[in-house]
C-alpha cells in the first residue's frame, strides 16, 4: 500500500515501526552524540537546541528519502478534533535545471502553515492570523504514502494553544512532577513519572456500496432514519463470534499497516451490535498513544475501502443498536517501570497505591463535571445513558474488596493503622492487605463510566470519535492538581512533626470521606442510580450545550490557568468552538433530514400511495357494491395513513426549518448551541418516527435507501 512492502509479507516483529523515526532508526541514522542528547532532552522534557535539531533533520531525511519519500508535513490536531497537514516537497532548486533535496533543523522545528481557516474560538485576529506548528520530539516521525509526518503542537502567533496536544503536554509535565514528589515520600528511587494509556476503539464496518446510498452516512455519519431491522443484537450472536471473513482481511491489512507504524495493536474481536467490532493496542506513554489512536481511525477510514467497506467511528451511527466508544484505560508509571496502579506487595508500596487511588477519588469528586465537559460531543449525546453506555452521570467503580479498604481506613482511628515502636520510628500496622491481583472478572462493572479494572482506570464514557487527548488532559490535570495539593497538606503535617506515614494516612482518610459520594459499586445503567446520583448531588448532564457550560465555572477555569495548562482565554476559546462544533453538526444534520425526508421520502410516499389510489379505482370497476366495500377498506386506511405521516412529516420539516433560522441569527456561540439543543434537534426524533413509519407501509422495491437489515448483516 505504501512504500517499501507492496503486500503484507514477513512476520510483525521484522516490519514491526519500519515506518517510523523512533529509537531503532535514529541509532542507525543519528550520530551517537546527537542521539543521546536528543534523547536527554526528551527524557527531561528539554527544548532542543538549534544544532542538535539540524542533526536529527539531517538524519530524517536520508531515513526518509530512502524509503520513498518526497514530501514532508508537520502533523498536529487543530480543535476541530481531527488532524491536520499540509505537505511540502524536499525538492529545492538551487540553479537553473538543478535541483536537490533539502531538509533542515529549521524546517523540523518550526512551521508557519496558513492555518486561518482553522477554528480559533476567537483567539487570532485577521492581523495575526497565522499559527505556528513546533516539532514534538516525543512522538516519532512517520510515513505515511511517501510523505514524512512530524508530530508537532500548534500555537498562535503569541504563543496561545489552538491544538490539543499542547495542554496535553502540559498536563503530562506537570502529572510527572507532582507523582514523582509523591512517589519519592516513600522511596528514593523514582525520578519520572509517566501517565499510560491503552485505548479500545470500536468502529462499524459498512458494506461501501450501500454506504454511498444513504446521503445521511456520508453526511453526518449517522442513519437520521432507519426503521430497526425483525433481527439486530436480540440473540446477542455476534458479540465476541466469528469474525467474516472480508472483515478479517480488513482487519488484518489494518493491522499490518497500524503495525508498521509502530502502533501496538494486539486485539480484534466483534462487538455487540452487528456488523461493531473493537480493536485496542498495548497501553503505551499517553501523549504517543493518543497519536497512535488518532493515526489508527485515519488508517482505518483509509484501508477500509480495500476491502468494500466503509468505517464508521461515530457514536451512535444506528438507533436501536449499541453505539460506540473508545474505553480509555489509564494508569501511572514509574520510571522503574512500577505502575503505580498496581496494589504493592509490602504495606509501604501499598500505601503509595492508597494514596494514588484516594487522590483520583477525590479528583474525580471535584472535578466530574469537568470530566463529563471533556467527553462532550452532539454524537456522544447520543450514546450516553442509553442502557448500552455508561450514563451521563459521572462515578467511580472501584470494586468490593478496595471498597471494603477504604471503609476499613476510614472507620480506623490513627492507631489502629499505625504503630507506635519504642525507637521513635512509626511502622505501618494493619494496614488492611490488599492482593495484588485484585479483580477477576466477576468483580467487573461493566455499566461503570470510570472503572478501576485491578491495575488502571477504564474511562468508558470516552465517544468513538473523539480525540482521546481531551479526556486525558482533564484526568491528569484533575489528578495532578490534587496530588499538589495532598502533598501541600502532607508538608504541613510533617513540618509539625509528623512522621510522613502518619502525615499521608491522615490525608488518605480524610479523602477518602471527602470523596464518598462519587463511589458507586452498583448497576449505573438503572433507573434507581439516577435518583440516587440526583440525591448525592452528582451531577447527570445528558447534553453537549449543558457540558460545554462547565469550562467557565470559576474552578474549572483556575484549575487551567493556575496551573498553566491554559489561560482563562483559551479555556474560552475552547468552549466556543465547543459550541460551534455542537451547533454546525445540528445544522447539517438538520439540513440532511429536511433534504431526505423532502427529496427522497415524500415523492415515494406519494408514487405508493398513488398506486393504492389507482388499485381502489380498479377495485371499485371490478367489485360489485358490496365485496368493494369490504374489500377496500384496507387499503384507504393506507392511503389516509401514508397522508397523515407525509402532512406530520412536512409540518415538522417546515417548524425545523423556521426553528433553523431564528437560531441562526443568533450570535452568541452559547445561546445558539441551546437553541439547536431546544428547538431544533426535538424535531428530528418526531420526522424520524414518521418516515421509520412509511418505511414499513411503502413496497420495499420502492424504497429509496438501505435499510438496517441490509446495512448490518451484508
Ligand atoms: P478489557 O477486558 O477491558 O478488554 P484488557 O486487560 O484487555 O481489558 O485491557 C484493555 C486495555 O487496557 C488495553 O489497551 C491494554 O493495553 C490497556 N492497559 C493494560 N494495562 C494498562 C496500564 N497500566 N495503563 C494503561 N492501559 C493499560
Ligand atoms: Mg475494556
Amino acid at each position: 500500500m505504501q512504500n517499501l512492502r507492496s503486500a503484507q509479507s514477513g512476520r510483525p516483529s521484522e516490519y514491526f515501526g519500519e515506518l517510523t523515526f523512533h529509537q531503532p532508526a535514529m541509532r542507525q541514522y543519528l550520530p551517537e552524540e546527537t542521539f543521546i542528547n536528543l534523547q536527554d532532552a526528551i527524557h527531561r522534557g528539554e527544548r532542543i537546541d538549534r544544532r542538535v535539531a539540524d542533526q536529527v533533520a539531517a538524519g530524517m531525511k536520508v531515513w526518509a528519502i530512502s524509503r520513498g519519500a518526497t514530501h514532508y508535513t508537520h502533523w498536529f490536531h487543530p480543535l476541530t478534533g481531527a488532524t491536520a497537514e499540509k505537505h511540502d516537497a524536499f525538492i529545492n532548486p538551487v540553479e537553473p535545471g538543478r535541483a536537490i533535496e533539502s531538509f533542515g533543523g529549521k524546517e523540523l522545528i518550526q512551521q508557519e502553515p496558513d492555518a486561518s481557516s482553522f477554528p480559533s474560538g476567537g483567539i487570532r485576529n485577521t492581523f495575526e492570523a497565522r499559527g505556528y506548528t513546533a516539532w514534538d520530539p516525543t512522538s516519532p516521525a512517520f510515513l505515511m504514502d511517501n510523505t514524512l509526518c512530524i508530530p508537532t503542537i500548534f500555537v498562535s502567533y503569541n504563543g496561545e494553544a489552538l491544538d490539543t496536544k499542547t495542554p496535553l503536554l502540559r498536563t503530562l509535565h506537570f502529572l510527572d512532577e507532582v507523582s514523582t514528589a509523591i512517589c519519592r515520600l516513600f522511596d528514593n528511587n523514582t525520578d519520572k513519572v509517566v501517565a499510560t494509556l491503552g485505548w479500545e476503539q470500536e468502529y462499524f464496518l459498512v458494506d461501501t456500496a450501500l454506504y454511498h446510498a444513504r446521503p445521511d452516512l456520508v453526511l453526518t455519519g449517522r442513519t437520521l432514519f432507519g426503521h430497526s431491522s425483525a433481527k439486530d443484537q436480540q440473540l446477542a450472536d455476534h458479540y465476541f463470534g466469528v469474525i467474516p471473513e472480508r472483515v478479517t482481511r480488513f482487519m488484518s491489512h489494518l493491522e499490518f499497516e497500524a503495525h508498521r507504524l509502530g502502533i501496538p495493536v494486539k486485539t480484534r474481536h466483534n462487538e455487540v451490535a452487528p456488523n461493531q467490532f473493537e480493536c485496542a493496542p498495548v497501553f503505551e506513554e499517553v501523549n504517543l498513544s493518543v497519536d497512535h489512536n488518532q493515526l489508527m481511525m485515519h488508517l482505518m477510514e483509509k484501508i477500509a475501502p480495500h476491502h468494500g467497506l466503509t468505517v464508521l467511528l461515530h457514536e451512535k451511527p444506528f438507533a436501536g443498536v449499541n453505539g460506540s466508544g473508545k474505553h480509555n484505560n489509564w494508569s501511572l508509571m514509574t520510571n522503574t517501570g512500577e505502575n503505580l496502579l498496581s496494589p504493592g506487595k509490602t504495606p509501604g508500596s501499598n500505601l503509595r497505591f492508597l494514596t494514588f487511588l484516594v487522590n483520583i477519588l477525590k479528583a474525580l469528586d471535584d472535578h466530574a463535571g469537568l470530566l463529563r465537559a471533556s467527553i462532550a460531543s452532539a454524537g456522544n449525546d447520543l450514546r450516553l445513558g442509553a442502557h448500552e453506555a455508561p450514563p451521563a452521570i459521572i462515578s467511580a467503580f472501584i470494586g468490593s474488596q478496595l471498597s471494603e479498604t477504604l471503609d476499613k481506613i476510614e472507620a480506623s482511628s490513627e492507631n489502629t493503622l499505625v504503630k507506635h515502636t519504642k525507637t521513635k520510628e512509626k511502622l505501618l500496622f494493619n494496614l488492611p492487605k490488599i492482593p495484588e491481583i485484585l479483580q477477576d472478572n466477576t468483580d467487573r462493572n461493566r455499566t461503570s463510566p470510570f472503572a478501576f479494572t485491578g491495575n488502571k482506570f477504564e474511562f468508558r464514557a470516552v465517544g468513538s470519535s473523539l480525540n482521546c487527548a481531551m479526556p486525558m488532559t482533564a484526568l491528569n490535570l484533575m489528578l495532578a492538581d490534587r496530588l499538589k495539593k495532598f502533598k501541600a497538606e502532607v508538608d504541613t503535617l510533617t513540618n509539625r512533626g509528623n512522621s510522613t506515614e502518619d502525615a499521608v494516612l491522615q490525608i488518605v482518610k480524610k479523602y477518602i470521606t471527602a470523596s464518598k459520594k462519587i463511589r458507586f459499586e452498583g448497576n449505573s445503567y438503572g433507573e434507581a442510580w439516577t435518583e440516587e446520583a440526583a440525591s448525592r448531588g452528582l451531577p447527570n448532564i445528558n447534553n453537549t450545550p449543558e457540558a460545554v457550560s462547565v469550562f467557565s465555572r470559576p474552578e474549572v477555569i483556575s484549575l487551567f490557568a493556575d496551573n498553566h495548562i491554559l489561560t482563562e482565554r483559551e479555556l474560552r476559546a475552547r468552549q466556543e468552538i465547543h459550541y460551534e462544533q455542537y451547533t454546525l453538526r445540528l445544522q447539517i444534520e438538520a439540513r440532511v433530514v429536511g433534504d431526505l425526508a423532502t427529496n427522497h421520502i415524500i415523492p415515494v410516499a406519494i408514487q405508493y400511495q398513488n398506486r393504492l389510489i389507482e388499485n381502489v379505482k380498479g377495485l371499485k370497476e371490478v367489485l360489485d357494491a358490496k365485496s368493494y366495500s369490504r374489500l377496500s377498506n384496507h387499503q384507504i386506511q393506507s392511503i389516509k395513513d401514508i397522508s397523515n405521516h407525509i402532512m406530520e412529516i412536512k409540518t415538522h420539516v417546515d417548524e425545523m426549518i423556521q426553528e433553523r433560522k431564528t437560531a441562526n441569527r443568533i450570535d452568541d456561540p452559547a445561546d445558539k448551541a441551546f437553541a439547536y439543543r431546544d428547538k431544533v434537534l426535538p424535531h428530528f426524533e418526531i420526522i424520524r418516527k414518521r418516515v421509520d413509519k412509511l418505511e414499513l407501509l411503502i413496497d420495499d422495491e420502492l424504497w429509496p435507501l438501505p435499510k438496517y437489515r441490509e446495512m448490518l448483516f451484508s
